[in-house]
């Protein structure tokens, strides 16, 4: 392939945002140059005030195939990725069949990914109760590290581990060297405040969130904290909701234990208060909380507590939301937001003095190191693969149907203003979303170090 320059007055680059031309070669970032230093006789496509960021990399998706493609599925989340500005996704262990806690279930999704994926994609291997002598073998097969869960997922097939399990495995994750990634909340705190809420009118979104306390999250935070300590392995906790963690977390991270942590687009743009009646699209585990909790949670990614952003997009059938039912107790946790999420951090960052390099920092660069790509995804950087989002930061627009291109278009936020719109995606220098569209057939790849 021959040398192409892409070229904007913002390219979002780790030292900082300027005017550059990204030259591209061979899927790779070339080099990048300052404008007046453009070879000549090279194609040049130039974005002009639009933003060039580098492609997002979301550590936390489920994607569901093989086994629930009903749900979701790799050619539905990649292009609803590719539209998100997103070209890496790391998968979730749950929620496809079989789960992907053997080396046999890594292959069969290997296999049901070909031909179908938008975007690059990865899969974290599961930690379960029973499978501590897969966790060396998936390693060596490829998974850039493991994810559990400290309460029931709330679905079947994916067990939960007790501290017992978790002594039994962790051994095994520290030899590989890789993250173990923890759903921190623990049962006791839930299962008690749900039984005091038996009779409560489960309609409204208050005793849902009575029902995960930040109890929950704080005991499973500490346990997994004093674990870290004990057996020395890379602790991840995924999808921290409650504030109150971040006094524990700062002084982990003071202490030297190797210790991460992530949130999500929705803690940091919805709050409890403003939750109707019913809703139940807005439900999630560890639920959304309060506004204050939602401001302290920004004050922990500007102090760099928490070091990333990712989605967990985690859609389900419509019918199991049960929307018509409006019943906050049956119905399905979880939140799809790949095609949005860009832009709904967006609106509430820059209103708050970040620019598109703490967006690049949060959602491409860390989510990147956590899965071990960080040395050719998530940077504007020579040598890079060439993936990047063109962004315009100041166009606004409502959230509607036919902006989300995942296979169930529900949202949580539908109707909302949000500022920012990605104009195009490019993967490996190939333009994989362009104004609504996704031209050529899908070329996204599993990423292999
Ligand atoms: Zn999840």
């Amino acid at each position: 392939m021959s040398l192409a320059a892409f070229l904007s007055q913002r390219v979002v680059m780790p030292h900082g945002i300027e005017a550059a031309a990204v030259l591209v070669q061979d899927g790779r970032i070339f080099d990048v140059v300052s404008p007046d230093q453009l070879p000549g006789q090279i194609s040049v496509k130039d974005f002009g005030e639009a933003a060039i960021l580098p492609g997002l990399v979301d550590s936390h998706v489920h994607i569901n195939e093989p086994g629930r493609t009903e749900w979701e599925g790799f050619r539905t989340a990649t292009r609803a990725a590719a539209a998100g500005g997103y070209t890496l996704l790391v998968d979730m262990p749950l929620n496809c069949l079989p789960a992907t806690t053997t080396v046999d279930a890594l292959e069969a999704k290997r296999k049901a990914a070909i031909g179908q994926c938008h975007v690059d994609w990865i899969t974290w291997g599961g930690v379960v109760s029973d499978n501590q002598e897969h966790i060396e073998g998936l390693a060596s097969a490829g998974v850039p590290g493991f994810k559990c869960f400290l309460i029931h997922p709330g679905i079947d097939g994916f067990t939960m581990v007790n501290e017992r399990e978790l002594r039994a495995a962790l051994p095994h994750v520290a030899k590989t060297g890789l993250p173990l990634l923890v759903h921190a909340e623990l049962p006791e705190p839930v299962d008690a405040a749900t039984r005091r809420l038996a009779q409560a009118d489960w309609s409204k979104y208050a005793p849902y969130l009575e029902s995960r306390p930040d109890e929950a999250e704080l005991s499973a935070i500490q346990l997994m904290i004093s674990l870290c300590r004990e057996y020395h392995f890379r602790l991840h906790i995924v999808h921290l909701a409650t504030s109150q963690a971040l006094d524990m977390l700062r002084a982990a991270k003071s202490e030297g234990l190797p210790v991460s942590v992530e949130t999500c687009p929705h803690y940091l743009h919805l709050s409890s208060e403003k939750i109707p009646d019913g809703q139940t699209l807005f439900k999630c585990a560890p639920p959304i909380r309060s506004q204050e909790n939602c401001e302290k949670l920004w004050q922990g990614l500007r102090e760099g507590v928490i070091d990333l952003v990712a989605t967990d997009h985690s859609p389900c059938p419509p019918e199991m939301k049960r929307l018509g039912g409006r019943n906050f107790r049956t119905a399905w946790g979880g939140i799809s937001s790949l095609s949005l999420a860009l832009p709904v951090m967006w609106t509430e960052a820059c209103g708050r003095g970040f620019t598109l390099a703490d967006i690049a920092r949060w959602m491409a660069e860390g989510p990147a190191r956590l899965a071990g790509c960080e040395s050719r995804k998530g940077r504007i950087a020579k040598d890079f693969d060439a993936d990047f989002v063109v962004f315009e930061p100041e166009a606004e627009f409502i959230a509607t149907e036919d902006r989300l291109f995942y296979r169930h278009r529900v949202s949580p936020y539908w109707g909302a203003r949000l500022r920012g719109v990605v104009k195009a995606t490019y993967l490996r220098g190939n333009c994989v979303f362009a104004d609504g569209k996704f031209p050529g057939e899908p070329c996204g790849l599993e990423f292999r170090r």
